[in-house]
C-alpha cells in the first residue's frame, strides 16, 4: 500500500480578472513510504498549490488525501506527519541555529534535554555537527540550506515536502546539494516529495518524475521513462532537447525524410528523436551544419537537411574531426530510438 494517496484533488482559484482557473484540475498521485517522487512542471501548473493541500495550508474543492490510510483533510495542518522545507528556508533570524531546529518541539513543550538530542541527531544528519550556538545570518547558502532541512525532520515526519529548495542556490552547490538530499532521503526512509522546474534536477534526484501542465498529471514514470517515452509533445519538449517529426504511415515527414519506424500507426503520428540518438554516418539524411555549440566533451549540431524541414540537433563528440559550421554531413539513427507520441 501507498503511504500517500491523493484522489481526484481539485483546487479553484479567482483569477484577478474575475474569472476561475483549476489550479489543480483532478489530480491522482500515490507515493510509496520510501520513495522520492518529484513534482516537475513550468511556473502556474499546481506544483506548489498541490503541496499546501498536503500540508494543510491549502483546502480542496474536491478529492481527498489520505497517508497511511488516514483521511488527512479530517487533520489540522500541525498534527500532520508531514514537514515542508520552502524556497525562502524561513528560518528566524533572532534565534541560534540550534534553536531553529528545536522550535517545533520547544512549542509542542518537549524538556531541554530531550530536545536537545533530537537536535543534535538532525544536526548530524544533515552534516552540520558542532554549528548549533551559531547565529543564522553567520551561515552560507548552503548551511542554512542545511538548517531549514535539519528543521523539518527533527519531528521526524513520514512524508518530506521540498518546494524548490535548491533554486536559491549556485550550479555547484545545488548539484552537491541535490546528491545529497538523495542520500539523506534514502539513510531516512522516509517519503519525499520534492519540487522543481528544472527537469534536470528531476532526472538526477527522483525515483518517479511527476510532470505537471495546468493543474494536470501529463505523465508519471521513473526518470528514464519520462526522458525515452514521453507520453505527449509536451512532456518530449519540457524533459531535455528532442526532434519532433510529423510522419506519415510509410515514416515520411512533409519534407520527405524518411524514418524507419518499427510499428508505425496507419494514420499521421508524431515521433521523437533525442540529438544523442543521431550519430554522423556514410549515407543517411543529407545536410548541412548550421550551428555549433560548445558543451565540453559534447558538441550540439543543428543540421539543416537538404530537403528542407526543421533544423535537427544532434549530439556530437568533440574532437578534432567534428563537423564545423557549413559542413555537409549525413545523419544515421538507431530506428528503436524513434519514438512515437500519444498526443
Ligand atoms: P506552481 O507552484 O506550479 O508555480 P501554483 O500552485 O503556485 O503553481 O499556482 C497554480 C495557479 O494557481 C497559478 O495560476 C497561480 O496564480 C494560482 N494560485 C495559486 N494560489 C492562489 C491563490 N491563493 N489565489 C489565487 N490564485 C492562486
Ligand atoms: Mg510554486
Amino acid at each position: 500500500m501507498s503511504l500517500l494517496s491523493v484522489r481526484g484533488a481539485r483546487r479553484v482559484f479567482q483569477t484577478p480578472e474575475g474569472g476561475r482557473l483549476a489550479a489543480l484540475d483532478g489530480v491522482d498521485l500515490q507515493v510509496g513510504a520510501e520513495e522520492f517522487v518529484t513534482l516537475l512542471g513550468p511556473s502556474g501548473c499546481g506544483k506548489t498549490t498541490l503541496l499546501r493541500a498536503i500540508s494543510g495550508f491549502e483546502a480542496l474543492d474536491e478529492g481527498t488525501i489520505h497517508l497511511q490510510g488516514a483521511d488527512l483533510l479530517r487533520l489540522a495542518p500541525y498534527r500532520r506527519p508531514v514537514n515542508t522545507v520552502f524556497q525562502s528556508y524561513a528560518l528566524f533570524g533572532h534565534m541560534s541555529v540550534a534553536r531553529n531546529v528545536g522550535y517545533a518541539l520547544e512549542v509542542r513543550g518537549m524538556g531541554r534535554a530531550a530536545r536537545q538530542a533530537r537536535v543534535d541527531e538532525a544536526l548530524e544528519k544533515v552534516g552540520l555537527s558542532g554549528l548549533g550556538a551559531r547565529a543564522i545570518g553567520q551561515l552560507s547558502g548552503g548551511q542554512r540550506q542545511r538548517v531549514a532541512l535539519a528543521r523539518a525532520i527533527v519531528a521526524e515526519p513520514r512524508l518530506l515536502l521540498l518546494d524548490e529548495p535548491l533554486s536559491a542556490l549556485d550550479r555547484n552547490l545545488r548539484q552537491q546539494m541535490q546528491l545529497e538530499l538523495k542520500a539523506l532521503q534514502a539513510r531516512l526512509g522516509i517519503a519525499f516529495v520534492f519540487v522543481t522546474h528544472d527537469q534536470e534536477e528531476a532526472l538526477t534526484m527522483s525515483d518517479r518524475v511527476v510532470v505537471m501542465r495546468k493543474g494536470r498529471i501529463e505523465q508519471i514514470g521513473p526518470p528514464r521513462e519520462i526522458y525515452r517515452k514521453p507520453r505527449t509533445r509536451f512532456v518530449a519538449e519540457f524533459i531535455g532537447e528532442t526532434n519532433l517529426f510529423d510522419l506519415d504511415a510509410q515514416g515520411r515527414t512533409p519534407e520527405g525524410l524518411i524514418f524507419a519506424v518499427p510499428n508505425p500507426p496507419a494514420a499521421r503520428f508524431t515521433a521523437c528523436l533525442r540529438p544523442s540518438d543521431f550519430h554522423l554516418a556514410e549515407q543517411g539524411i543529407a545536410g548541412v551544419v548550421t550551428k555549433v555549440v560548445y558543451l565540453g566533451a559534447d558538441l550540439h549540431l543543428y543540421v539543416q537537411p537538404k530537403v528542407g524541414g526543421p533544423e535537427l540537433r544532434v549530439t556530437a563528440r568533440d574532437h578534432a574531426a567534428a563537423p564545423v559550421v557549413g559542413a555537409e554531413v549525413h545523419l544515421g539513427h538507431d530506428p528503436e530510438a524513434l519514438h512515437l507520441l500519444e498526443a
